[in-house]
């Protein structure tokens, strides 16, 4: 396996497309726009040897044609005909590899956001799409509070120092809407103080990684008193389950 780094492109108005690169080869995540990739990969004179997609939507994909009008590349996705690029469609626990790079990446489902909605993890690394964000999760457009919480859950299994890469820049405002819900919680006073400083200097607050999720993340806490309670709270009677606790928060955060 050759050396690589991993570079965020920004896109739109918040996304990153997240770039995998040594000094010939790149490989890119959640093409939402393909303007910006093109611009970076001429200006560094790097080849596109694939693109992956975590889910359908247009600011995750929308830039798959411009890319492959411009380089012959593999995209590897779910299978959701919604992403008519994909030319290998994966299914949970199956493996694929990055061409040129030899990164062998595992495949999860994790629906809620959308149905298909799928991570790729291998490398030390995990490409969350809009599923789990740095202390947030994405909003349930396809899915409900169980499949959201299962897989939260299913990502919170992989090792604590996997570095998370997930598809937009909402760590502060995340982080406000946490702090609502946890006040107490030092571990979040602490990132926020980091993330405004790296935001202030317009630098990524990304990547996160599991352990700072278990720590921060209120969607990944739904068993912690303190988030139980603040749900509770705010639901207006007693929240037994987990699942009940994520639902309350979801809504809560929608219209916060
Ligand atoms: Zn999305």
């Amino acid at each position: 396996m050759s050396a690589y780094e991993i570079v965020p492109l920004r896109a739109l108005s918040d996304n990153y497309v997240w770039t995998i690169r040594d000094a010939r080869c790149a490989a890119v995540v959640d093409p939402g726009d393909a303007r910006p990739v093109i611009d970076y990969l001429e200006r560094e004179k790097l080849e596109l040897v694939a693109i992956l997609n975590t889910h359908h939507h247009a600011d995750h994909v929308g830039g798959n044609r411009g890319l492959l009008a411009r380089w012959k590349a593999p995209v590897f996705g779910p299978h959701d005909e919604r992403i008519a690029e994909v030319t290998q469609r994966l299914k949970d626990g199956e493996r694929c590899t990055l061409p040129h790079f030899g990164i062998e990446f595992g495949v999860l489902e994790i629906p809620a956001h959308t149905r298909s909605h799928i991570a790729f993890h291998g490398g030390g690394m995990v490409f969350s799409g809009d599923t789990l964000f740095a202390v947030g999760c994405g909003r349930l457009f396809e899915g409900t509070p169980k499949q959201m919480h299962e897989s939260l859950s299913r990502l919170m299994q992989l090792p604590d120092d996997t570095r998370v890469y997930c598809g937009h820049e909402y760590t502060v405002s995340n982080i406000r809407f946490a702090r609502a819900v946890e006040p107490d919680n030092a571990a979040l006073r602490e990132l926020e103080a980091r993330a405004k400083k790296l935001r202030d200097q317009d630098l990524p607050t990304l990547p996160s990684t599991i352990a700072q999720e278990k720590a921060t993340n209120p969607f990944v806490r739904v068993r912690e008193p303190a988030v139980v309670a603040a749900a509770s709270k705010h639901a207006g009677k007693p929240l037994a389950d987990p699942v009940s606790v994520l639902g309350e928060i979801r809504e809560w955060k929608n219209s916060f």
